[in-house]
């Protein structure tokens, strides 16, 4: 049974990890974490399903300190607060969809161009920073610079 945040996405669909399952780690999110999922699910994510119109994909949602280690994550990700997502639309790029939560001016503290390859998208447990970085490798390290859109 599904349990839905909002009218187009499931709490499951928040945790679920390639990597957790791959490595065999838990990744529950608890009570708190959960509370966070919903906001961020019912602030970010459904107005920008609903403004496009199509399946907004999750790639990454909740994840514990473990999954949040192996895949590299940095130590004080929101993604393990359940207020980050990592997500791509299919048929747009990273760039028209960071236009576009900018041009709905959804609440973010934290946007991120990941890459080319997906967008970073998180909530602060303060005030939000409307931080849009650019992430690159250089050098085999991941780099942040910020981004004008
Ligand atoms: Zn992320």
């Amino acid at each position: 049974m599904s349990v839905y945040l909002s009218p187009n996405f499931t709490l499951q669909e928040l945790i679920v990890s390639q990597t957790a399952a791959r490595q065999g780690l838990r990744n529950l999110p608890g009570p708190g974490e959960r509370v966070n999922l919903e906001r961020l699910a019912k602030t970010v994510l459904q107005p920008l399903r609903d403004h496009v119109g199509r399946p907004v994909v999750i790639t990454s949602g909740y994840r514990s300190l473990a999954v949040n280690r192996a895949v590299g994550g940095s130590s004080g990700s929101a993604h393990m607060s359940g207020l980050a997502a990592d997500l791509h639309i299919p048929g747009m790029s990273v760039r028209q969809v960071m236009h576009t939560i900018k041009g709905l001016q959804l609440p973010f503290d934290q946007m991120i161009d990941e890459f080319g390859s997906w967008v970073h998208v998180g909530l602060s447990t303060g005030r939000n920073r409307h931080q849009i970085l650019n992430a690159r490798f250089v050098n085999g390290r991941a780099h942040y610079t910020e981004l004008k859109l």
